[in-house]
C-alpha cells in the first residue's frame, strides 16, 4: 500500500520527468517503414464527382504501388502515397484533373511523434494506479484526498496515448474507483485472444429513468484512430467523476441516463498499431488469405450489408457474409441480450467516435437515397451539436449524411454494412458518427497535447447531447 506522502512524491516525479523532453523516443516500438510516404491533397473540380476507386487506378496505372486514400469528401481527398512523386505534383495534378499540394511531407516523423516519450513514466503511471485504486481506512485518505488523487493521476494518463495493456488496467481501476455505478465487462475473446471490453455506468436511479434509457459511446473501430479511443476514455471519467463529485446535484445526466462505453472495439488492431504498423486499420482476423489478415469491422454490421468486389488485402474488406469480423458478431450478441423487448434497458441513443475530419456524420451510410423517417430530429440535434463545439472550443465540424462519407451515392454497396446504420436499426434513434479533429494537418496522426483538449471536445459533445434529449426544444 502506498501512502499519500510516496504518492505525491511520485506524481512530482513523473511530473518532472514529463516536463523534460531529455528522454529520447522509445525503441522498443517497432514500426513500417513510412519514411517514404506522405500525404496529399487533391481538391475536386465541382462540377464532377470522382469515385475513390476512380482515382485509386488512375494512380496505381502510372506506378504509384502503395496508394491509400485517408479521406474523401465533396470538396477533396487525401492520398498517402510515396513522397519521390511529391516532385512531380503537377504531374499528378494534371494525371488526376485536380488541383494537389503536400499535406504530409513524412510520415515517419508525424507517427514517431504519437508514440509516447518515455515508457518509464508509463510504468510508474500504471504501478501507481494498481496501487492506489480504492478508498481505505487510513484517516488520511478522506474523500477528498481521493478525488484529488484521482483527477491528478487522470490528468497524467491523459498525457499520452495508452496501449491496450494499460487501458486495461485503467479500466481495472476505474472500476474500484466507482464500484456501485461502474461494472467492466468482456463480452468475449478476440481471434487474438483479447477481451472485447465494454464499460456499463448505471446508477439505478427508477424514479428519473424509469426505462433505463442507454446511450452508447464507441471508439477504436478503426485501429489507427488513436483519437477516437482516448477521447471516450476521457468522456467516461469526466461523466463518472462530474457524478461522485456531486456536480449538477439531481440533474446530473447520470442521473436520467444509462450509457454504455466500449473505448477498444477493435483491440486486436489497437495492439498491433502499438507493435507493428502505427496505420493499420482492420481487425487482424484470418480472412482465408494468410498475407491479408483483417476485416474493416465499420462494414460487416447485418444491416443493409452487401457482398462487394473488394478483396482481402484491401483496408475496406467486409468479409463474404454479415457480422463476418468477431467483434462486430460479438456485439450484436450483446446489443440483442441487452435491449431484449420488454427488457428493463432500452437503448436510446449512439456516438461512434471516428477520426479525422471533424464531421457529424447522420445515418443512413447504406444509400443517399434513403433517409430515416426522424430525419428532421436527427438534423436539429446534429446542427445543435455543430454549434456547441463552435461556441466552446472554435471548432468547425460539418454536418453530412453518412453515405456520402462512403461513395455510397456513386458506388451502391460502399455504404454497407455500417455499425451507425446497425445501432441506429437496433432502437438507437439518435445515432451519428462523429469524426473528431483535426482537418487534415495531421490526419490520422495527432500529437498526445491533443488528447485534453479533444477529450474536451467529445465530453461537451456528450453533455449538449443529453442535455437535448432530456430537454427537447419546443417539441409537441
Ligand atoms: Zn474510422
Amino acid at each position: 500500500m502506498v501512502t499519500l506522502r510516496s504518492c505525491v512524491l511520485l506524481l512530482s516525479v513523473i511530473g518532472s520527468q514529463i516536463q523534460g523532453h531529455s528522454i529520447p523516443h522509445n525503441k522498443e516500438l517497432i514500426h513500417s517503414d513510412y519514411s517514404k510516404d506522405g500525404v496529399i491533397r487533391c481538391f475536386h473540380d465541382n462540377s464532377q464527382t470522382i469515385s475513390t476507386d476512380h482515382i485509386i487506378k488512375k494512380l496505381s496505372h502510372c506506378g504509384h504501388h502503395r496508394v491509400e486514400i485517408w479521406n474523401n469528401n465533396d470538396q477533396f481527398i487525401d492520398i498517402q502515397m510515396s513522397i519521390k512523386k511529391f516532385n512531380k505534383i503537377d504531374k499528378i495534378s494534371k494525371k488526376l484533373g485536380m488541383n494537389c499540394n503536400v499535406m504530409i511531407e513524412n510520415l515517419n516523423t508525424v507517427i514517431q511523434d504519437t508514440l509516447p516519450q518515455n515508457k518509464r513514466d508509463n510504468e510508474i503511471l500504471m504501478q501507481m494506479l494498481m496501487d492506489y485504486p480504492i478508498r481505505t481506512d487510513d484517516e488520511m485518505f478522506n474523500m477528498e484526498t481521493n478525488r484529488g488523487i484521482h483527477t491528478k493521476l487522470t490528468e497524467y494518463f491523459f498525457q499520452e496515448y495508452r496501449d491496450l495493456q494499460s487501458l486495461q488496467i485503467w479500466f481495472n481501476v476505474l472500476q474500484q474507483w466507482f464500484p456501485n455505478i461502474l461494472t467492466l465487462k468482456s463480452i468475449g475473446k478476440t481471434s487474438q485472444g483479447n477481451d472485447l471490453n465494454v464499460l456499463e455506468i448505471n446508477v439505478n436511479n427508477v424514479e428519473k429513468n424509469p426505462k433505463g434509457k442507454t446511450i452508447v459511446i464507441t471508439g477504436g473501430t478503426h485501429s489507427r484512430e488513436w483519437i477516437s479511443i482516448s477521447t471516450v476514455c476521457y468522456i467516461m471519467f469526466s461523466l463518472l467523476n462530474d457524478y461522485d463529485m456531486g456536480i449538477n446535484g439531481e440533474d446530473n445526466i447520470l442521473n436520467s441516463l444509462n450509457f454504455i462505453f466500449a473505448p477498444t472495439l477493435n483491440p486486436d488492431g489497437y495492439e498491433y498499431t502499438w507493435v507493428e504498423d502505427r496505420l493499420w486499420r482492420k481487425n487482424r482476423q484470418d480472412t482465408g488469405n494468410l498475407d491479408c489478415p483483417g476485416f474493416d469491422l465499420d462494414r460487416t454490421f447485418g444491416y443493409h450489408w452487401q457482398a462487394t468486389n473488394e478483396f482481402p488485402c484491401s483496408g475496406n474488406y467486409n468479409g463474404d457474409m454479415p457480422f463476418a469480423a468477431m467483434e462486430s458478431s460479438l456485439w450484436d450478441t450483446y446489443i440483442q441480450e441487452n435491449f431484449k423487448r420488454h427488457h428493463d434497458h432500452r437503448l436510446y441513443g449512439f456516438i461512434d467516435f471516428h477520426s479525422y475530419s471533424q464531421e457529424i456524420l447522420y445515418p443512413f451510410t447504406y444509400s443517399c437515397d434513403e433517409l430515416p423517417n426522424d430525419i428532421e430530429n436527427l438534423l436539429e440535434l446534429a446542427f445543435d451539436l455543430s454549434k456547441t463545439i463552435r461556441k466552446f472550443s472554435g471548432k468547425q465540424y460539418d454536418v453530412v449524411q453518412s453515405c456520402k462519407d462512403r461513395d455510397a451515392d456513386i458506388n451502391p454497396t460502399g455504404g454497407s454494412g455500417s455499425m451507425l446504420d446497425y445501432m441506429y436499426d437496433k432502437g438507437a434513434h439518435w445515432s451519428y458518427q462523429i469524426k473528431l479533429r483535426d482537418t487534415g494537418n495531421h490526419g490520422f496522426l495527432l500529437p498526445p497535447s491533443y488528447i485534453h483538449p479533444v477529450g474536451r471536445e467529445g465530453t461537451r459533445i456528450v453533455q449538449a447531447m443529453c442535455d437535448f434529449l432530456l430537454n427537447p426544444p419546443n417539441w409537441n
